[in-house]
């Protein structure tokens, strides 16, 4: 049997890393048994669904370079793809079970409706939602209410009698009472639009579907699915109920962790591999060591059965080391590439760059490289470099245990230093190791003379090493901003 899965998210919101866990799962194990991989659109909730979420969707699985075998743009032998372009199949199957008395037309009020549920919840019955009102209509009444006009609804006749088990790959059997099934849930609105249940499972049997992987939270909505696939005499998939994503807090993950959104991680600079290298160990392993794998290897060796059932975390700082290590392996070239959007965006170079500045920015991306979590990271590294920031107080030259004056000194020291040393046609290394020195005899420890002159060259007191620094800088600009920050240092101590 070709295994045939699918992705079928709902285009309501952007894709976060929750949903492409599932699609990521759903294609690896596709790939890895020579199956299919479908992509469906679940749209039937109109009001919720929007153009935006539909593109994000498609712009997410491009980015992260997952191709689906059958769905929308690609087309496929089961189209179309989007259920709002299926409509009119799911109204032919939902009079199909009302003609094989499965299911039944219902013609209760929204006021009669909310009468029952408060009635219900006054009572504190154990049977809550809809009471099979017209389950039982004569065909005599239920003519006579589509005199009345009444649109009614269509909803499904769940046994109130015995239990409905399926299995999960993961979890094992999974048995409801079926009087604990939600009591005749609508199959297709008086609209004539299909709920998620139906179009659902008619699409996962008319597509073919083999396997059910999607999140835990769909777990509830298995026995219905099941007592579905039986009305209508079909053989149901076999699921495999994903764990859920959490937060290193143990929350089930959301915004209160941090972004979660795909196009966020995009925008951040985020690489696609390394974001799918990590997504693919959240709730799944290989052997339990081995953490890298690329796209083509997962596609050989993701084995369904090392899906851990229990949850998995997401560790922001996990991915971050994650894409650290993969900006590591990129091409110079490559990274610089990449880096160059960001460097734009922040108005430090321009579309067609002067031969100074490339130059500039070939060094600066060697020395970036083992530096980057991420690639926006490069904007703050850089600012020192493209812009002549203002030291924003002079405070900000004291470090901890020193004093404006000592600071002040310190650099003039460190200035003396480095003009000789340079003169002498010494390395930055060895001035460096003068600058240590320095601070030995001033008896003060090391930051106290490596922050001024820090400060002084980026106006920050972040950057990259101290040698880069200068470097990138080169002599005559590292000077003028010494003596800049000299000038403003004599003002305050004077
Ligand atoms: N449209 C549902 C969702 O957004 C799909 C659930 C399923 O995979 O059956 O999660
Ligand atoms: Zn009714």
């Amino acid at each position: 049997m070709e295994v045939k899965v699918r992705y079928a998210p709902s285009p309501t919101g952007l894709q976060h890393i929750g949903g492409v866990r599932t699609a990521l799962f759903n294609y690896f194990f596709a790939k890895s048994q020579g199956g299919k991989f479908i992509l469906r659109v679940e749209d039937t909730d109109q009001e919720r669904s929007s153009e935006e979420a539909l593109q994000d969707l498609y712009d997410t699985l491009d980015w992260l370079n997952i191709k689906w075998d059958e769905g929308p743009i690609v087309g496929g032998p089961n189209g179309p793809y989007i259920q709002s372009e299926r409509f009119e199949l799911y109204k032919k199957y939902a009079k199909q079970l009302v003609a094989s008395g499965h299911a039944y037309y219902c013609y209760c009020s929204e006021e009669r409706l909310d009468e029952v549920r408060t009635q219900q919840k006054a009572e504190k019955s154990s049977q809550q939602g809809y009471d099979r009102h017209c389950r039982n209509l004569s065909e005599e009444e239920r003519i006579e209410k589509e005199k009345q006009g009444i649109k009614p609804v269509i909803r499904l006749k769940v046994p109130t009698e015995g239990k409905t088990t399926f299995h999960d790959v993961l979890m094992g059997d999974i048995t409801r009472k079926n009087i604990d099934v939600s009591p005749d849930p609508i199959l297709l609105k008086g609209d004539g639009f299909p709920t998620y249940h139906l179009a659902n499972v008619v699409d996962d049997h008319l597509m073919g579907i083999t396997h059910i992987m999607r999140a835990q939270e769909w777990i509830p909505s298995g026995p219905l699915h099941v007592i579905l696939y039986e009305a209508f005499g079909w053989e149901p998939p076999l699921y495999c109920h994903l764990p859920m994503v959490m937060g290193k807090d143990g929350q089930k993950l959301s915004k209160r962790h941090g972004s979660t959104s795909v196009r966020d991680f995009k925008e951040k600079g985020y690489l696609p591999e390394a974001l799918m290298n990590y997504v693919s160990l959240v709730g799944w392993s290989f052997d339990g060591e081995r953490e890298f794998f690329s796209q083509e290897e997962l596609e050989k060796v993701f084995d369904i059965t090392k899906i851990n059932k229990s949850p998995g975390v997401f560790d922001y700082k996990k991915l971050d080391w994650f894409n650290g290590q993969y900006i590591r392996l990129m091409s110079d070239e490559d990274l610089e590439k990449a880096l160059i959007p960001y460097l734009e965006k922040a108005g430090f170079i321009d579309k067609d760059i002067s031969s100074d500045k490339k130059k500039k920015l070939d060094e600066l991306v060697v020395c970036a490289k083992p530096r980057l979590k991420v690639l926006s990271d490069i904007v703050e590294l850089a600012v020192f470099l493209f812009t002549n920031p203002e030291v924003a107080a002079p405070e900000m030259f004291v470090a901890k245990k020193m004093d404006l004056k000592t600071s002040y000194e310190a650099l003039s020291k460190t200035y003396e230093i480095m003009i000789e040393d340079l003169n002498q046609g010494k390395s930055f290394e060895d001035v460096e190791s003068d600058i240590t020195n320095l601070a030995t005899d001033m008896g003060v420890k090391v930051n106290g003379v490596f922050t001024p002159l820090r400060v002084a060259l980026t106006s920050t007191t972040v950057s990259l090493p101290m040698s880069d620094t200068y470097k990138l800088l080169g002599k005559e600009e590292s000077f003028k901003r010494i003596e800049k920050a000299l000038e403003m240092l004599k003002k305050e101590v004077e």
